[in-house]
């Protein structure tokens, strides 16, 4: 889990993010939403140990976050897949512990998210979702205790990326790593998260816990209220 305690980040004078106080249990599903600028895409930062804090700790599985968080893995709106290497090959760099298995591990990863019959083939044969597809078995397959993910549906199309959304529900399911997802779009918080908070000028203006059944009753009065909440 992670515990943020009076977490503040200023870049100059500009203050970002202001005392920020959250306890994350092991295996949840956050989502975090909040209007261009409010800080989203650097509390993710701050999280991965990409940035240090102005002020404040950020404690996970009872150790501070530092920048060789390996436990950690970040997934980005762009799939950041290496083009000079195969799909497989591209997998396997997220494995940096067990070099032996490591062949292996990738193929399994790669059956997971669907892709096993383009192991060989180069990146640019892919589409948009697949590549996608692609960076989240190589974020997944060190099997991370945090999976951080910055806006990684926000270039896909609409049906694309309910796909993507019920896949990242099975390896999340299959895999129980804590997960923190920003988003703009209000209907996939409340399909995926077990929690969404609302960041607004650097500090948490909502905190909502989502209580429904999963899969998520998409369409449901229920899920349509929370989807107006936030
Ligand atoms: P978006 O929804 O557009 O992605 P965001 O919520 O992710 O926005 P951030 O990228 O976290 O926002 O940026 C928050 C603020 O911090 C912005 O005003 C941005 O200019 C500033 N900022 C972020 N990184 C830096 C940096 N390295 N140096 C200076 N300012 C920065
Ligand atoms: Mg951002």
């Amino acid at each position: 889990g992670l515990e943020i305690k009076g977490l503040q980040k200023r870049f100059g004078k500009r203050q970002v993010l202001e005392n920020i106080d959250l306890s994350i249990r092991p295996g949840q599903f956050t989502t975090i939403v909040g209007e261009s600028g409010c800080g989203k895409s650097t509390f993710l930062r701050l999280l991965a140990g990409l940035e240090t804090p102005t002020e404040g700790t950020i404690i996970q599985d009872g150790k501070p976050v530092t920048a060789h968080n390996t436990a950690t893995r970040m997934m980005f709106q762009d799939s950041r897949l290496l083009p000079w290497e195969t799909i497989s090959d591209n997998v396997k760099l997220g494995i940096t512990a067990h070099p032996t298995t490591a062949e292996e591990e990738a193929l399994n990863m790669l059956k997971l998210v669907g892709l096993e019959e383009y192991k060989d083939e180069w990146p640019s044969v892919l589409s948009g979702g697949q590549r996608q597809r692609v960076a989240l078995a190589r974020a997944l397959v060190s099997r991370p205790r945090v999976l951080l993910l910055d806006e990684p549906l926000g270039a896909l199309d609409a049906l694309t990326r309910i796909g993507m959304q019920e896949l990242i529900e099975q390896l999340w399911q299959r895999q129980r790593f804590t997960a923190l997802l920003v988003t703009h779009d209000a209907t996939e918080a409340v399909a995926l998260a077990d929690r969404v908070i609302l960041l607004k000028k650097g500090q948490v203006a909502l905190d909502l816990p989502i209580n429904l059944p999963r899969p998520r009753p998409r369409g449901s009065a229920k899920f349509s209220a929370l989807v107006e909440t936030i």
